[in-house]
């Protein structure tokens, strides 16, 4: 069985459309591993809305989400008992809320679909004014991933495909001007392909590949991004 792994975060981030979603959907329905590992995304997103601050959200709407994300998160045919943990019952982050009511409305096929356009529109409005979203591109070729980019400080990286076996990513940032100007400063690395990271005070990030447990200093570099504003 071919597994779809580069095409998971963009499901999890409500990025499919057309023939790519139906071909997920088809594979995610019998494929425990897949949906093992889109719980893991979504768990990865959530767990990260929840350091962050208040936001405002249409009253229920956050239950609504709750609700259908249970259903959708755990396996039907699983012996794990359904749960929904405190940490996740409030909104924190409107991204977060606009991208689990897109992937909730495409996600959950085995209950009622989510048909709320206004709210849905609330939702792209949240996104467009809290998150800018970059691709990060490795020159010449497919880009490897993406950065949500939050003007509090705080960015989520997103890569398409897990490291090389045995191999991290690896983020950094570069200040743009001072006696430490284009230093690399590791921000934080990733066994996986979701990792949170604080971008204040630099000019770009960058991601590379690097043995486990990360280096001083990049060794195989992808790509980097100026990031917005700065
Ligand atoms: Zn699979």
């Amino acid at each position: 069985m071919t597994h779809p792994t580069e095409l998971l975060p963009g499901y999890v981030l409500g990025d499919l459309t057309g023939p790519e979603l139906e071909s997920v959907e088809t594979h995610l329905s019998g494929c425990a591993d897949c949906r093992a590992e889109v719980a893991r995304l979504r768990d990865a997103l959530f767990s990260l809305a929840d350091d962050l601050p208040d936001a405002a959200l249409p009253s229920g709407a956050w239950q609504r989400l709750q609700a259908r994300r249970t259903v959708s998160a755990v396996p039907r045919r699983s012996h794990r008992p359904l749960s929904v943990a405190p940490r996740l019952q409030r909104p924190r982050w409107p991204w977060l809320a606009a991208a689990a009511v897109v992937v909730l409305a495409l996600g959950v096929i085995t209950t009622r679909p989510f048909t709320e356009p206004s709210q849905q529109a609330t939702a792209a409005q949240w996104e467009a004014q809290s998150v800018r979203r970059v691709m990060l591109t490795a020159q010449g070729s497919e880009p490897f991933g993406t950065l949500f980019v939050r003007p509090d400080g705080q960015a989520l990286v997103v890569l398409t495909r897990p490291a090389p076996t045995g191999q991290v990513y690896q983020a950094w940032g570069r200040r743009g001007n001072g006696p430490d100007a284009g230093v690399p400063v590791s921000l934080g690395l990733t066994g996986g392909t979701v990792m949170q990271v604080g971008w204040r005070g630099y000019a770009s990030v960058g991601i590379s590949v690097e043995p486990a447990g990360g280096s001083p200093a990049p060794t195989q570099p992808l790509g980097r991004v100026a990031l917005p504003g700065s």
